[in-house]
């Protein structure tokens, strides 16, 4: 994939993230894998709507989340985590998102979210029965090398979220498509859980 090719895919996911106001203001940010070796994402840029995103509101980044190349745009603040998502789980996408659900969930168990027997579950890739997932909570930092390895510590291979405490989601597969059903899934396991 080319990253104009990237833009239009990041673009449109982003406008569907909209949509569900999971995107307030100017917050969240998503990225694609461009090439493995060396590792490049195309990550959509800082600053901007992301309900009026272009092919062209894109950056190319490396693991570090550095741009590739000097550029008008800059990247996303947090590209440096997409970075070490990416590099530690394989990841084709990484999601961030300002959702709601989760970080209410996280409030409550700050250990640990931990989601078992429910049908949503087989939407994020686990079982619905006899399956304990427990998403990992961080706490926030605006460092994202602290973040990176609170996440890393973490990490484990069947369990492609993490949550940042008062802050956000993180959620990533093979690909963006992927990446937002175990997002959307997600969101109602968390939903449910802090409402049941
Ligand atoms: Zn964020």
């Amino acid at each position: 994939m080319n990253l104009p090719e990237a833009g239009a895919l990041l673009a449109a996911e982003c406008a569907r993230y909209t949509e569900l106001g999971w995107m307030r203001g100017t917050s969240g940010n998503l990225s694609v894998r461009l090439s493995d070796d060396p590792l490049r994402l195309a990550v959509t840029a800082s600053g901007l709507d992301k309900g009026e995103l272009t092919a062209s509101d894109v950056v190319e980044i490396d693991a570090t989340g550095a741009p590739v190349s000097e550029g008008a745009l800059a990247p996303s603040a947090e590209a440096g985590l997409h970075g070490r998502i990416a590099a530690v789980s394989g990841a084709g996408a990484v999601v961030h998102v300002h959702v709601l659900a989760p970080v209410l969930a996280a409030e409550r168990w700050p250990g640990g979210v931990e989601l078992r027997d429910l049908e949503m579950l087989k939407g994020f890739g686990r079982a619905a029965h006899d399956d304990l997932v427990t998403i990992p909570v961080v706490r926030n930092s605006q460092d994202m090398q602290a973040l990176g390895d609170a996440f890393e510590a973490g990490w484990r291979a069947d369990t492609p979220a993490l949550i940042v405490a008062r802050h956000g989601l993180y959620v990533w597969g093979s690909d963006l498509r992927q990446a937002r059903h175990r997002t959307e899934c997600l969101e109602w396991l968390t939903r449910f859980i802090i409402e049941a």
